[in-house]
């Protein structure tokens, strides 16, 4: 069987393409030096697959910063509003799309979550009479070198109709009418690739959603005819992954492509009806080896699965490759020397899972039964382990009961009981860290490696604490933070202090850009210790007669943000967090806090993409939620806040959430998001974000006061918060406090026209 990977993560084991991006955007770095450590780690990467023994490497798969925006720069969709950069050097063109132009004053493309991911892309723009000017993309390139050096090149693409579906229309010109010049271009780049290689990977993640019109269905099979065309006898891979095919499985085996890409990890009961669909022409990779998550591959179960297809359509129509690009997990496992064993046993990152492909290939040949047995010894050990199942833990879960979930009254009643929190139309408050200084962060490594004692770190953070309340009552906030110094991540920062989870010295996974996580790992069931949050927030309180906002995650974005194991369900996993956080919750009301923010910020992006099992999902993270918040009195106002843009479609779900206020994005996309609050009255405050966070740009009074005015139309003055649309951590100081004053300016302007 053909073995070969999706595509391998970019950012290094030692997130080497971090470190350069970031110190060629500060300039310190020069372009030729950001290109040579992106070639090493494209040869290191190459290497790895080679040594795995897969029949293919990936190429196409590296990107500066994202591969949808390299996708939009290869057809050449540049937005008009970046034709002044014209004359810029590429690398400064393609970052200017990527993170705005602060010089200018043009901002970014607009980021959101890929699919079902933590991984954020960039969305391409297009309107009718926009000409399109194709610009190089590394993917000839490197596939041309990748063959030079010896390797054997598959170079992936984004597929059209993924990159069309998620496009947006600026001008409100019909979509789908521009699908033949996309595939005009498609075709001129496969005609460019296919010397250089013999299986070309397009993929098509939006053939596992229900994205795709009928307009657009309809013209698949004309398209995809174009397309195998343009690749001359190469084999064109067409890759699907995050879910089953459902409604488009006969696009997908009518496609006329050589070989389909199935989704076996979350979508293995799509297996049956593709084998008895699949014309003989077309060979099957079947996707085995999780590329989202860091467990090693049950190797007895997958193989049920491969000799299902190989009886069906014989050994040499079978591939086997990860479900989905491995850019979702971490590098290496060998990186981690401090994970118990019993843990780091059970792991598999992205060189570990290629081997893992080549492995699961001998057994099915017969020729490794020592292998399938160890792993299948291996995974029953790790079940027999006392932290996989705490009895406490489990009862607890079993005894919730529906009274567990309901606040004492509905949002209109507890609006009056928090009356006493006494605050102006328009507060503006901000979603909940502060920048993370250097001082901070030396804080935090010294109390780590053992430099600080814990009552030096205490004040040290405490400090910093003071620092930030006076920041923010001199600019005249209305709802404090205490700001988040002691917190690397916010889901980190939770997990480090509940039972059932540990954590890797090394697992980063790229989030966006340079931007990358370490999501810690649920190994065994989850439980609160002790409380996490209360003294830093009380001390904060001390010091302001402002209301400060405690800050909590909540558990869904807890379950989303961590490797999650997967020998329970996982809405058993986000009961057992969400008992967590009620313990916290109250514990801070008893602590004399009026008003508790539960961030949410990965509520959208855990949904299934399928509708059917996005229902299912969506109403256990609700009541998960709401297992969190609604213990506390009707006097105490909880938040919640979440982050991304799609949110029309989940608004009810939103309201059954019941907080007293949500912030959600907004800034990015022009308040376009508001549009939903027109059908949907919710009974809460909204604070739409009014200050986009992930650029560097400083929003000016009038830009911020006119989006509020905007809002204004679509939600009472009453229920209106002003608010960036994210947290500040990654941002200067420099930049915030201009930001924030300008912020606070224009509520106040917009304020007194209201009074
Ligand atoms: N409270 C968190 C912060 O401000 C929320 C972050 C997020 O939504 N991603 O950093
Ligand atoms: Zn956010």
């Amino acid at each position: 069987m053909q073995t070969h990977i999706l595509g391998f993560p970019a950012i290094g084991k030692g997130r080497e393409l971090k470190q350069a991006l970031e110190s060629f955007w500060k300039g310190e770095l020069p372009a030729e030096s950001l290109l040579k450590t992106s070639q090493e780690l494209k040869k290191r990467h190459w290497q790895i697959q080679k040594d795995a023994k897969l029949d293919y490497v990936s190429t196409g798969d590296f990107s500066l910063y994202d591969r949808m925006l390299d996708m939009t720069c290869l057809l050449g969709a540049i937005p008009r509003r970046f034709s002044v950069c014209r004359g810029d050097s590429p690398l400064d063109g393609y970052f200017s799309l990527a993170r705005g132009d602060v010089r200018r004053n043009i901002p970014a493309l607009e980021m959101t979550k890929w699919f079902d991911t933590n991984y954020h892309y960039l969305v391409p723009e297009i309107s009718a009479n926009e000409p399109w000017v194709v610009v190089d993309h590394p993917v000839i390139a490197d596939t041309r070198t990748a063959k030079e050096l010896g390797y054997s090149p598959k170079p992936s693409l984004i597929g059209p109709f993924t990159w069309l579906a998620l496009a947006k229309v600026r001008d409100g010109s019909p979509k789908w009418e521009r699908l033949d010049a996309v595939i005009a271009a498609y075709e001129k780049i496969l005609r460019e690739l296919s010397p250089h290689c013999d299986c070309i990977q397009i993929e098509e993640p939006v053939l596992c959603t229900e994205l795709l019109p009928p307009e657009a269905a309809m013209r698949f099979g004309e398209a995809y005819a174009a397309l195998n065309a343009a690749c001359a006898g190469n084999r064109l891979m067409l890759a699907t992954y995050f879910g089953p095919l459902a409604g488009n499985l006969k696009l997908a085996v009518n496609s006329g492509c050589a070989v389909l890409h199935l989704d076996l990890v979350r979508g293995a009961g799509q297996l049956k009806a593709v084998l008895e669909a699949v014309p003989s022409t077309m060979s099957l990779s079947l996707g085995v080896v999780d590329g989202r998550n860091i467990w090693k591959t049950d190797y007895a179960a997958r193989k049920i699965l491969i000799e299902q297809a190989v009886a069906a359509i014989g050994r040499e129509r079978v591939w086997l490759g990860s479900s989905c690009s491995l850019l979702h997990c971490p590098a290496d496992v060998e990186e981690e020397t401090d994970l118990p064993e019993h843990i780091k046993n059970r792991m598999a990152f992205a060189v570990q899972k290629c081997a893992e492909l080549a492995g699961l290939n001998k057994i099915i040949e017969n020729a490794d039964s020592a292998a399938l047995e160890e792993n299948t010894a291996l995974l029953r050990a790790a079940a027999m382990q006392p932290e996989s199942m705490v009895k406490a833990v489990r009862e607890r879960v079993a005894t919730i009961s529906t009274s567990d979930l309901n606040r004492q009254s509905a949002c209109p009643q507890r609006r009056a009981a928090q009356a006493w929190i006494n605050l102006p139309l328009l507060p503006t408050t901000t979603i909940g860290s502060f920048p993370q200084t250097a001082s901070i962060r030396k804080t935090r490594r010294e109390f780590k490696n053992g430099r600080l004692t814990e009552a030096e770190y205490v004040s040290a953070i405490r400090h910093e604490i003071k620092e930030c309340i006076a920041k923010q009552e001199k600019l005249g906030l209305d709802v404090l933070v205490h700001g988040e110094a002691e917190r690397n991540d916010m889901v980190e920062y939770f997990g480090q202090q509940l039972a059932g989870f540990c954590f890797t010295r090394n697992g980063w996974v790229q989030s966006y850009g340079s931007r990358c996580v370490k999501p810690p790992v649920i190994y065994g069931d989850v439980y609160r210790k002790q409380p996490m949050t209360v003294d830093w927030i009380r001390y904060a309180q001390s010091l302001t007669e402002k209301p400060v906002k405690g800050m909590l995650t909540g558990p869904v974005t807890i379950l989303c943000w961590s490797f999650v194991r997967d020998d329970i369900e996982r809405s058993e996993v986000c009961k057992q967090i969400a008992l967590a956080i009620r313990d916290e919750v109250l514990d801070l009301e008893k602590s004399g806090v009026r008003i508790i923010q539960i961030d949410e910020a990965a509520l959208r992006e855990g949904m299934p993409l399928l509708k059917s099992d996005a229902e299912v999902y969506l109403q256990w993270a609700v009541d998960a939620f709401r297992l969190a918040s609604a213990g506390v009195k009707d006097s105490t106002q909880i938040h919640t806040h979440m982050c991304y843009s799609e949110f029309n479609a989940i608004l009810p779900w939103i309201a059954k959430m019941d907080a007293d206020v949500i912030s959600i994005e907004s800034s990015r996309s022009g308040m376009e998001l508001l549009d939903a609050f027109t059908d949907f009255r919710y009974q809460g405050g909204v604070g739409p974000g009014v200050y986009d966070i992930h650029s560097p740009r400083i929003p000016t009074v009038e830009e911020m006061a006119e989006l509020l005015r905007k809002a204004l139309c679509n939600i009472p003055r009453e229920l209106l918060w002003v608010n960036p649309d994210c947290g500040l951590k990654t941002r200067q100081w420099e930049e915030v406090l201009p930001s924030l004053a300008n912020m606070v300016a224009a509520a106040l302007l917009v304020r007194d026209t209201l009074s």
